[in-house]
């Protein structure tokens, strides 16, 4: 499997060579060249695999030549057996036609883990025997730094430097992050919001001062991997629910579109996918574009879903391009246009390519703390903030399928915001052992290129040669 970047001018690499970058040199981010494609027979034989053998098989194609197959499933199945439930992405019946896929069964109660897990392992497996360090430099509105902390903590080869906004991610969040002190974790706080932390990741993979002395790697989801990874969930969860003779719907809590972009896959790798809802807060920038074709970018409105707070949406970029005929010229004219005025127009043939399998809602925090109460008065079960929010959005759908909506959050780790909603504080579980009691180390920056780049530099150590 090749992999090109969507603005068509960087190196097309193999799946080894796309992990470690991350992010392709052109600014583009890399997709596989063309989509592997299961058929019915293939889907309905995924029924009887564990999920570590579900997800070697979705990925074997993407993964090509880079791993054997004996490697691959031996990485899954590391990676999962982390994972507190035996079927790591558990489905739980809500409703008649009503379903959660709780993806927060991992160390760090977010479904980060689920992708973060095994490139922890794919990028230990792809330094080993070589002289390459690799510098890991991501924005994190909150559970990426933590999954992508605890999965490289301590590893050799890799030192980390995670972004947060300073003050905007949850108690939990933060000290999931920064009580982990093993050397080569270095978290920053920054003095702006997430999307400048995104921002200031982008212009350092662009700063040759950094990019020359140090091999510079992405863990947010603009790197193909984790999206791979994501892509499992889906075909596990619907074969449960019949498929492939029957249709499955999934609301999706979106932020960066990386999760739900995962189901858009999914879908063209051949699983019978009813409806994709893009499920967004109050920072709508994704409902605006896919009900009006209107992507422009508003102010980050902070709500009691951090993880959603975004006004750009790095993989939206990837469904563009695959819907625009994969044309990277065009496609890089039309991100040069959207990075000078902040606005873009969808063409006609993206927006009606979209039309089909997505659809959207914005959900405000009344209507979602209105789901959470509904949902733990009629069902016992305590939803965290961003579950609430595609929950709420698939109850407004119309859609004769199974609904599956993703709990992308253990409730526990948005414990203030669960219980204003529903009077319930909800227990940390037990496997985050004593994280209030724990030492925290950080550093607070301001949010320019000059004191977070310069820090890199100092902290980080280079690549030998
Ligand atoms: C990251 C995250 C999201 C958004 O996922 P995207 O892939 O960025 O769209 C939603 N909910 C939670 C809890 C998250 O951590």
């Amino acid at each position: 499997m090749r992999y090109v970047s969507t603005r068509g001018s960087a190196p097309v690499l193999d799946f080894r060579g796309a992990t470690l970058a991350g992010l392709a040199s052109d600014g583009g981010l890399y997709v596989p060249e063309t989509w592997p494609t299961l058929s019915a027979g293939e889907i309905a034989n995924l029924a009887g695999l564990s999920y570590a053998q579900t997800a070697a098989r979705i990925m074997t194609p993407f993964v090509g030549d880079s791993l054997t197959s004996d490697e691959l499933l031996a990485l899954c199945e590391t990676a999962y057996g982390r994972f507190s439930h035996a079927a790591v992405t558990p489905l739980v019946q809500l409703g008649h036609d009503q379903w959660l896929l709780e993806l927060f069964h991992g160390p760090t109660l977010a479904f980060k883990d689920v992708a973060l897990q095994l490139l922890g392992l794919l990028f230990e497996r792809f330094l080993t025997g070589t002289d390459q360090r690799l510098t890991i430099i991501g924005a994190t509105s909150g559970d990426t730094g933590s999954a992508a902390i605890d999965a490289v903590a301590g590893r050799a080869g890799i030192d980390i430097f995670m972004l947060h906004p300073l003050g905007r991610v949850s108690d939990v969040q933060r000290r999931q992050m920064t009580t982990v002190l093993s050397p080569n974790v270095h978290n920053i706080a920054i003095e702006g919001d997430f999307d400048q932390a995104q921002a200031l990741v982008k212009a350092m993979f662009a700063d040759p001062a950094l990019s020359g002395r140090f091999t510079l790697s992405a863990v947010n989801s603009i790197n193909w991997a984790r999206l791979m990874a994501q892509v499992v969930y889906y075909f596990y969860a619907a074969v449960r629910l019949g498929a492939p003779e029957r249709a499955v719907a999934f609301s999706v809590p979106t932020g960066n579109f990386g999760d739900v972009f995962a189901g858009y896959v999914a879908a063209r790798m051949g699983l019978p996918v009813a409806k994709l809802v893009v499920a967004t807060n109050v920072n709508d920038i994704l409902h605006r574009a896919l009900s009006a074709g209107d992507y422009s970018k508003g102010t980050v409105q902070q709500t009691a879903t951090p993880s959603m707070d975004i006004q750009v949406s790095s993989n939206f970029e990837r469904l563009l391009f695959d819907l625009g005929d994969r044309d990277g010229a065009a496609l890089a004219a039309q991100m040069r246009g959207f990075d000078t005025s902040g606005s873009l127009r969808l063409t006609n043939a993206q927006r009606e390519g979209a039309s089909g399998l997505f659809t959207s809602a914005r959900v405000d925090g009344d209507d979602m703390a209105l789901a959470m109460r509904r949902t733990h008065d009629r069902t016992g079960h305590v939803l965290d903030p961003h579950t609430a929010i595609a929950l709420a959005a698939a109850q407004r759908l119309e859609v004769d399928a199974p609904v599956v909506t993703l709990a992308t959050a253990h409730p526990a780790k948005f414990g203030d915001a669960v219980e204003r909603a529903t009077g319930v504080r909800p227990a940390l579980p037990g496997r985050v052992g004593d994280l209030f009691e724990r030492e925290e180390r950080c550093v607070t920056l301001p949010a320019t290129l000059a004191a977070i780049g310069g820090y890199v530099a100092e902290h980080a150590t280079p690549t030998l040669v």
